[in-house]
């Protein structure tokens, strides 16, 4: 089986068009949060997500669009987007988003958005120590799938062990999974990347090969941005789409 891994798509949907159509062959699409805040088609994205039935985990930005979190939290660009989009959605949709769990379990994998020793709380994992926090926590399951910093990365130890290792996975390629070790991997942000490579990065994992692939695909930056420069948007989330910061 091969199945399709995206997240923080970001109401994005010129990078969420690319990312479906490189995953068009997948068996099953998964989702690991964040299909809104920050972009300008909240609603289209939403919708495509549910036309091609992607099992989906909430996100901070989904949480905060949908009225289940305060917006406190957040920064005030990201704060000004998440009312907008709020304003935006669609009950239909709005409903959709309230409906997401925080954790997914697939028997292959455990899914959850930010971290697995809190996933109510949102954490990021961005170094060795958030991931030990998650690896204390995930036996039985011996990869967990995670989103959240727009950071396409690995992390691994053997089982029984301390060593943690992290590998950077900006470019892409393929990540080759061992029974023997725990692994997190985060397949990056189709609709903002943040990993200084601004094409759309998403995940393939093959049951057959137990590899997870990195996939980035260019999409046309410039047409996002027009769109949100047109909502009036904040300057800083549309600028930073060029430079995939
Ligand atoms: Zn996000």
């Amino acid at each position: 089986m091969r199945y399709g891994i995206v997240s923080d798509i970001h109401s994005n949907l010129e990078a969420l068009e690319v990312a479906l159509d490189s995953l068009r062959d997948v068996d099953t699409l998964y989702c690991l949060g964040d299909i809104v805040g920050y972009g300008p088609n909240p609603n289209e994205c939403c919708e495509l997500m549910r036309d091609r039935q992607a099992i989906t985990i909430i996100g901070n930005h989904d949480s905060a669009s949908a009225g289940l979190i305060s917006l406190d939290w957040f920064n005030p660009a990201a704060k000004t987007a998440a009312e907008w989009t709020r304003n935006q959605l669609s009950t239909s949709n709005l409903f959709y988003l309230r409906s997401l769990h925080q954790t997914h379990y697939t028997g292959w994998a455990v899914m959850v958005h930010g971290s697995l020793n809190n996933p109510e709380n949102f954490e990021y994992i961005i170094d060795r120590r958030g991931a030990k926090n998650t690896f204390d926590v995930m036996l039985p399951d011996n990869l967990c799938l995670i989103g959240h910093t727009h950071i396409s990365e690995f992390y691994s130890k053997r089982i029984g062990e301390n060593r943690i290792d992290q590998l950077p996975m900006t470019s892409g390629g393929f990540i080759y999974l061992n029974q023997d070790f725990l692994s997190i991997v985060n397949c990056g942000s189709v609709g903002q990347p943040r990993d200084g490579n601004r094409a759309a990065s998403f995940g393939i994992y093959d049951t057959d090969e137990r590899t997870i692939e990195i996939r980035r695909r260019e999409y046309s930056v410039d047409v996002t941005q027009q769109k949100m420069r047109e909502a009036g948007l904040p300057e800083r989330l549309w600028t930073r789409l060029e430079y995939g910061m």
